[in-house]
């Protein structure tokens, strides 16, 4: 008999983007002319740059000879990918990382996934709420988390809430945990971790020996240089912090597939007999027994977008997403919303209107302005009264969203 993994049953019931999806279908079925424009899922629109197609179009032709072919890539990327890793988004940010350190990977999502397989199912996971939900979900799937209450908090892990209070951007906790995720630029709030914080974290993560994991996705969209693109412009922390990037938002690769994760040699764990292991080992172990590496393509690809042609093109898309975000953050304003979020990030984090529930507050969006957000509460219960909005979009649709929501809404 092939018993289930019991864990996956205390999931929660509906992951977020399908039940959005059913909504959405069932309204559209409903009314087959409303125009809707879609600011839910964060999926970047706009078309890859001249110079990753380029790149990718002279690596297809490599291929296609004898001289040029290639088959399996090296388990942790291609020298010519790490290189450029290193010297763009390390060195200029006085950064040394070895190449050795880095494993380039098909994505983030995937990453800090998995990356919970080497910890014991014994250690202490912190998370914020809200939170993307891949960090819970993956450690509610192997055992780490526990049952969920009424709320939807699972026993096992440490919940650090993201409230108006402390910017969307909890300081560490007093108490100790194992496991840290945090998200800078945030997903799903928007907010940004500065130096002084992230110093916290750090001191936080040495003082209990814990291990953060710092999920860079959106750091692209950091707009002032002082702030902290990696953590480990943090001193210290080489020795407690695990860091993943991708070239998803910053490139448009969501559907070419790119990221990195960098797992420094002095970050370390320790055995049930005390003894200290490099993290770096385990995770070399993991991917070189369950990944097979990124498409020579898909590297050279990558490669284009920290060259300077294509970093510049790449900025500039990511410049248009970013003042997407200003002016839906203008106009929400001046419809009387209380808007978070949106300048070092694609996410605006908005309070609901009236007080309404965070579904609640969908459904009328939906249904008066034809618009589609993203329900705060599906990133946990302290995203109950909010909604975020991605400024993945046309512009056209972007000001058009705007001019709906201020019609239903108001300029109040
Ligand atoms: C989009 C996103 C990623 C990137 O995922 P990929 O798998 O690289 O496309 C990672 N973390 C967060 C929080 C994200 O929103």
């Amino acid at each position: 008999m092939a018993h289930v993994n019991e864990h996956y049953r205390s999931l929660p019931a509906g992951y977020l983007f399908p039940e959005i999806g059913r909504r959405v279908r069932a309204y559209q079925q409903a009314h087959p002319d409303a125009k809707l424009i879609r600011l839910g899922i964060g999926d970047v629109v706009l078309p890859l740059v001249p110079a990753v197609i380029e790149a990718l179009h002279r690596a297809v032709d490599e291929l296609a000879t004898p001289e040029g072919f290639k088959g399996y890539a090296p388990d942790q990327g291609y020298d010519f990918l790490l290189d450029a890793i290193q010297k763009h988004d390390y060195r200029t940010r006085g950064v040394e990382i070895a190449g050795d350190e880095i494993f380039v990977s098909d994505g983030s999502k995937q990453d800090s996934g998995n990356i919970q397989e080497i910890f014991g199912l014994d250690c202490k996971v912190l998370v914020s709420d809200p939170v993307y939900p891949v960090y819970v979900d993956t450690n509610v799937m192997a055992g780490r988390a526990g049952k969920a209450d009424a709320a939807g908090r699972h026993a096992g892990i440490l919940y650090l809430a993201a409230n108006e209070a402390n910017g969307f951007a909890p300081d560490p906790p007093a108490e100790r945990a194992d496991v840290a995720y945090l998200c800078s630029p945030n997903n799903p709030t928007g907010s940004v971790l500065d130096k002084a914080r992230l110093e916290r974290w750090v001191a936080w993560a040495r003082k209990h020996d814990a291990v953060l994991i710092f999920d860079a996705a959106y750091d692209a969209y950091i707009g002032d240089p002082t702030l902290p693109r990696s953590i480990y412009e943090i001193e210290g922390a080489r020795a407690c912090a695990i860091e993943m990037r991708s070239f998803s938002k910053r490139a448009g690769f969501t559907g070419l597939r790119c990221a990195y994760t960098v797992v420094p040699r002095e970050c370390t764990g320790t055995t049930a007999a005390g003894e200290r292991v490099p993290l770096r080992e385990l995770w070399a172990r993991r991917m070189s027994t369950k990944f097979n590496g990124v498409p020579y393509l898909v590297q050279r690809a990558a490669e284009a977008v920290l060259l300077p042609e294509g970093r510049k093109q790449a900025d500039e898309q990511v410049a248009f997403y970013r003042e997407n975000a200003r002016r839906l953050g203008q106009g929400l304003t001046a419809a009387g919303f209380r808007v978070f979020g949106g300048v070092h990030a694609p996410y605006l984090w908005v309070r609901t209107a009236g007080g309404l529930s965070s579904w609640d507050f969908f459904d009328r969006l939906l249904a008066e302005a034809h618009v589609v957000a993203t329900p705060g509460a599906g990133f946990g219960p302290a995203g109950e009264g909010f909604f975020r909005l991605s400024a993945f979009n046309s512009r056209e649709n972007i000001e058009e969203a705007l001019a709906r929501i201020q019609r239903v809404f108001g300029r109040r």
